[in-house]
């Protein structure tokens, strides 16, 4: 391998969110440019792993504190995703079905770190770059450069990048002695608001920083959640660059998921089909124009505003729409998006919980799909909705702001909103049901977005060529 990314999350191994699709896609268009790449994540003892077969790669041990952990790292044994995959198993630590959420995460993600570059530390030929995604795995730059142990590794560039600077992993100094020995000179590079902040060290430590949108590089400059100061002053080695998206998986026109494929020259009956399929299976209208949301339930994404946004669209009698939620997250949110089921019913409905093929007859039967973001640093969702003719009606912000232009200019496609509230977003609904009843603009605008290209095919160039440069340094 070239290159090797490291990761949390990974299509279709274990996935929360947009994290995932990247990193189960990048490599393999990387692959398809000729460029060796493979993906190392931990071990869950999930779906996946139950129903694949995995070989021995490598058996070691790893110490935090003073508990020591077996360590197996296994190989996919099939190559169906398009590169090499390796997980790490540490018994007791991270063979568990999901991927957060647990106490010990700092445990769990520290060891899994150690435990990858001791697995690296024995390679006869050592990558060239190591890619590192979000704080999980954001220590492995501070690791490979100042730790005594990976000394061999110090001169392998690293790259950050970020995915969402929302979450840091913040864990106390007390923890210190989970480190590999280390000049302790350098504990400032570990450091941010007296705690060891993983995102923050990778930010300092890292060759490069990436993040997913050129807009979301920018405002995180003044909202990075307590960041804004070291992302602007590291400005110098950042660069924004552009999700694309796995278009293998996600067409309409082969996708096994959804009820009928569809391209762009039979786009009128393959929508009408998937929409009377979805509209059924959820009791709504198929005559009504179909809004969806799809995502996680919470305030990075305005879901809070979602009840409300919803219960006045539905109560506009001039709208006259029918709404679709799938997503999970606060309960709170949960609860308040489930309980207007019962005052809209035919109109509106929701799907509490994960469910990746209702993902897909959604992106496929909707008519538009609704994202108030407040932050978004890339979304995937808005793209995925392109390719398979749905609308999008957006808070102009992050890669929300990179992708989609208002109907208002030219060759516009999407509705965008300035703001995430209550009234922005209901008049943006308002906006798309004027559209939905002037059918010509409204097919024609369908059948455009569906041409539109966010393949990874220049997205994965963009990262080979920073590689390039990093390995010329
Ligand atoms: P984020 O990573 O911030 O959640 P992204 O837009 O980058 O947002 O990616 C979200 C991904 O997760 C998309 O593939 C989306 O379809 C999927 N997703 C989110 N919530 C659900 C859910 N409840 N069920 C199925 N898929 C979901």
């Amino acid at each position: 391998m070239n290159s090797i990314h490291m990761s949390a999350e990974c299509y279709p191994v274990a996935k929360v969110g947009g994290l995932a699709d990247v990193v189960g896609a990048l490599p393999k268009y990387q692959n398809k440019l000729g460029k060796k790449t493979g993906v190392v994540m931990p071990f869950y003892d999930n779906k996946f792993t139950q129903q694949n077969s995995f070989r021995t790669d490598h058996n070691s041990q790893v110490d935090l504190g003073d508990t020591s952990y077996d360590v197996e790292v296994l190989q996919l044994t099939n190559n169906d995703l398009g590169y090499p995959l390796y997980t790490v198993k540490i018994p007791g630590l991270l063979d568990r079905e999901n991927v957060y959420g647990y106490e010990d995460d700092t445990e769990r993600f520290v060891a899994f770190q150690k435990a990858t570059l001791n697995w690296i530390l024995q390679f006869e030929k050592k990558p060239e770059i190591v890619h590192c995604h979000d704080y999980h795995v954001g220590l492995i730059p501070f690791m490979m450069s100042k730790a005594h142990k990976y000394e061999s590794l110090k001169n392998i560039p690293t790259i950050l990048t970020i995915h969402n600077a929302q979450y840091q992993g913040q864990f106390s100094f007390e923890k210190l002695h989970y480190f590999p020995a280390y000049d302790l000179s350098h504990s400032g590079l570990l450091e941010w608001d007296q705690h060891i902040n993983p995102l923050a060290a990778a930010v300092k430590s890292s060759w490069a920083v990436t993040t997913v949108s050129p807009s979301y590089l920018i405002e995180l400059r003044s909202a990075a959640n307590g960041l804004e100061w070291l992302l602007d002053n590291e400005k110098g080695k950042s660069i924004g660059i552009l999700n694309g998206i796995d278009t293998d998986v996600w067409n309409p026109a082969t996708d096994p998921m959804i009820s009928k494929n569809f391209n762009g020259r039979n786009i009128v009956s393959g929508k009408r089909n998937n929409k009377n399929y979805l509209c059924d299976k959820f009791k709504l209208d198929p005559n009504k124009p179909l809004f969806a949301f799809i995502g996680r339930l919470v305030g990075e994404k305005g879901a809070e505003l979602l009840p409300d946004i919803f219960k006045k669209t539905l109560e506009n009698k001039s709208t006259d729409a029918s709404i679709l939620v799938l997503g999970s997250g606060d309960p709170a949110i949960e609860e308040a998006l489930r309980s207007l089921n019962t005052a809209h019913k035919g109109n509106y409905n929701t799907f509490i919980g994960y469910d990746e093929q209702l993902s897909h007859i959604i992106y496929a039967g909707a008519d538009f799909l609704v994202m108030p973001s407040r932050v978004e640093p890339c979304g995937l969702n808005q793209m995925y909705s392109l390719r398979y003719g749905t609308i999008p009606i957006v808070r102009s912000i992050g890669g929300l702001k990179d992708t989609i232009t208002d109907i208002q200019e030219e060759n516009g496609f999407g509705i965008c909103h300035e703001h995430t509230t209550i009234e922005d977003a209901t008049q943006a609904i308002e906006r798309a049901c004027e559209l939905y009843h002037n059918q010509t603009r409204f097919k024609k605008i369908r059948k455009q977005i569906m041409q539109i290209d966010h393949s990874w095919d220049s997205a994965a160039s963009n990262y080979i060529e920073l590689y390039q440069k990093l390995i010329e340094k």
